[in-house]
């Protein structure tokens, strides 16, 4: 697969219809999305797709039964395995609109077109599909490549700022586990979400994305370096949900990026300096505390202990960075280790 920039969405579409030589295109978005930015791809659905398919918003459309009235309308509009979807909208579509594509007629072929900052820095690349099922995330999917993932910075113009944010916070990390390069030149940029630089960033941060998928498309090993930030976001987010508070993935992964680096101090070395420049660079510029009351580090290990990558022996498994550019995967950090670099966290911010 591979990932096309573009600032003309309509005329590279058509492109890829021509060169993939379909007998149909139907187009998977979500409400919001057709009324707010699929009148961008005017031209290009007009002349070349045959049906939209528009679904609720939301995470809750991750469901079979809506997978189902997906399979139904492909099955309905008779398409072959020369037709092919185009999933566009935030990573719900992908997702959902990828695995419909997986599995109807044992696959056809897909193409992203994320809008959302979110879905261009992650679920849009690296072919992992799927719904939710059985109140598990991600639980029922398969690994499924799409054919392209088109960036268009211009889609990102109407997203209001906290799912800006979010998506920001997939960008910051890709940049910290790929180059110092990339990392500094987030640091010293005076507004991250202008039209260009949110244009450039998304695109980069996907090029970084798919790199580390080529070398690992199953996730057996490589892909690991993409859970930098998330084993702590990811307890931030559980412990949030579990207070009926939802808190943005990228913003969770954001403020566990900076537990990551207290403990690539503590246990690798890190520079000492790394977590200020972080700090003020990134989190405390553009990220609002976390709502977090004091003595609820133990609950958060907690949270962390129950993270379905770690192997069993008691220990977190977490991705730390010793370097910018340089992570390292699988690093055993105790629940005492963890609950440290916790306290740390709570200090400083
Ligand atoms: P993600 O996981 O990528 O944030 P979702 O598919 O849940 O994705 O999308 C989040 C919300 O943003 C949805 O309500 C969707 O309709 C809306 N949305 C998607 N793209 C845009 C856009 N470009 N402008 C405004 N809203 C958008
Ligand atoms: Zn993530």
């Amino acid at each position: 697969m591979s990932i096309i920039r573009t600032t003309d969405p309509s005329a590279t579409l058509a492109e890829i219809a021509r060169i993939a030589d379909c007998d149909t295109i139907i187009l998977i978005t979500d409400k919001n999305v057709e009324e707010i930015v699929l009148p961008r791809i005017s031209d290009f659905v007009e002349k070349h797709v045959s049906q939209i398919m528009n679904l609720e918003p939301g995470e809750e459309t991750k469901n079979l039964d809506t997978l189902e009235s997906v399979w139904s309308f492909m099955s309905e509009m008779m398409l072959t395995r020369r037709s092919m979807i185009i999933n566009f909208g935030g990573g719900v579509i992908t997702d959902l609109g990828g695995f419909a594509a997986a599995t109807f007629k044992r696959g056809i072929r897909y193409v992203n077109v994320p809008t959302t900052l979110l879905a261009a820095a992650d679920a849009a690349i690296g072919g992992k599909t799927g719904i939710n099922f059985a109140g598990l995330k991600n639980e029922i999917g398969c690994f499924a490549m799409p054919l392209h993932t088109v960036i268009c910075g211009e889609f990102f113009s109407t997203l209001p700022q906290q799912e800006l944010l979010s998506g920001y916070g997939e960008i910051v990390k890709s940049a910290m586990i790929s180059s110092r390069s990339f990392y500094n030149r987030l640091l010293v940029a005076d507004d991250p979400f202008s039209p260009i630089s949110l244009r450039m960033n998304a695109a980069e941060t996907a090029e970084v994305k798919q790199r580390i998928v080529e070398e690992d498309p199953y996730d057996k090993g490589k892909r690991k370096i993409l859970n930098f930030g998330h084993t702590a976001g990811h307890a931030f987010e559980g412990y949030f949900l579990n207070q009926g508070v939802s808190i943005p993935h990228g913003e969770a992964v954001a403020h566990g990026i900076a537990v990551a680096l207290i403990l690539s101090r503590l246990k690798c070395g890190a520079r000492p300096d790394e977590l200020q420049i972080y700090l003020s660079g990134i989190l405390k510029r553009y990220y609002r505390p976390l709502p977090l009351k004091c003595g609820e580090c133990g609950e958060l290990v907690r949270q962390m202990e129950c993270d379905k990558k770690n192997s069993g022996s008691g220990d977190i498994n977490f991705v730390l960075l010793p370097e910018i550019g340089k992570p390292i995967v699988d690093v055993a950090v105790t629940p005492d280790e963890a609950y440290e670099a916790l306290e740390i966290y709570m200090e400083l911010l």
